[in-house]
């Protein structure tokens, strides 16, 4: 049974207005609408927490309709979170270390938006947390880290969990290079869809909605 249209509830989005983080209020509800559908299938995943902006829109359809999301990140940010980058947050630097360090943050936004029951933090490295993950996805939105390796690593890794029917979602896609770096868009977006497990069914700002539509969860892709 379809899953009505209905945006993220209004004390939520006050929590997701409010969050530090990248993700644009159109996308987000992109990603919550598309959470809505598929949560009761499985799992969701995120690849790239940062604060916790995104997970609330993809958390906020977990509380709805049931389900889990599961959000993976090392919280030390991404090359362009570092200092003197353009994505720098100085607060968000542990003076013990002089590391970036976003867990806080991330725990303190969950559980003020109340939906710690919802959102798992997974903490680690994308790829070491890949290499033993065995749970069929309902929903990948992939926005980790954007260089080459690690976007590459997140395709090879993350991408054949999705499951039969299910959804990939890729963040910062760019084709065209004056607007944004190109691994999302080289490494996660082409390769998906020349794998021909994928097909894509929407397009909104930056991200990329794709269904796969042949193989299923566990499958190598090509
Ligand atoms: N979804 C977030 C933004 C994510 S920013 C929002 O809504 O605001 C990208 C995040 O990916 C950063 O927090 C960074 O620490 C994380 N990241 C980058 N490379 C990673 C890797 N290889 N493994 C785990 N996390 C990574
Ligand atoms: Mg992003």
């Amino acid at each position: 049974m379809p899953v009505e249209e209905a945006g993220l509830p209004a004390d939520l989005l006050t929590h997701a207005r409010a969050a530090k983080g990248f993700m644009p209020e159109d996308e987000g509800a992109l990603l919550h609408r598309w959470a809505r559908e598929r949560l009761r299938e499985g799992p969701v995943l995120e690849v790239g927490t940062y604060c916790g902006k995104s997970a609330i829109w993809l958390g906020g359809a977990a509380r709805e309709v049931g389900g889990t999301v599961f959000t993976v990140d090392h919280h030390r940010g991404s090359e362009e979170n570092q200092a003197g980058w353009e994505h720098h947050d100085a607060t968000l630097v542990d003076p013990s270390t002089g590391l970036m360090d976003t867990l806080p943050v991330f725990r303190a936004t969950i559980a003020a938006a109340g939906l710690e029951e919802h959102v798992v933090a997974v903490v680690g490295r994308s790829e070491a947390v890949s290499r033993w993950w065995r749970t069929p996805l309902s929903l990948l939105f992939i926005d980790g880290g954007h260089g080459a390796e690690p976007a590459r690593a997140d395709y090879r890794g993350w991408a054949p969990w999705v499951m039969a029917g299910g959804v990939l979602a890729v963040h910062d896609v760019f084709p065209d290079p004056a607007d944004g770096g190109r691994p999302p868009y080289e490494d996660i977006y082409l390769p998906a869809l020349a794998s021909g497990a994928f097909t894509e069914v929407e397009v909104l700002g930056s991200v990329r909605v794709l269904r796969r539509t042949s193989g299923d969860a566990g499958d190598p892709l090509p």
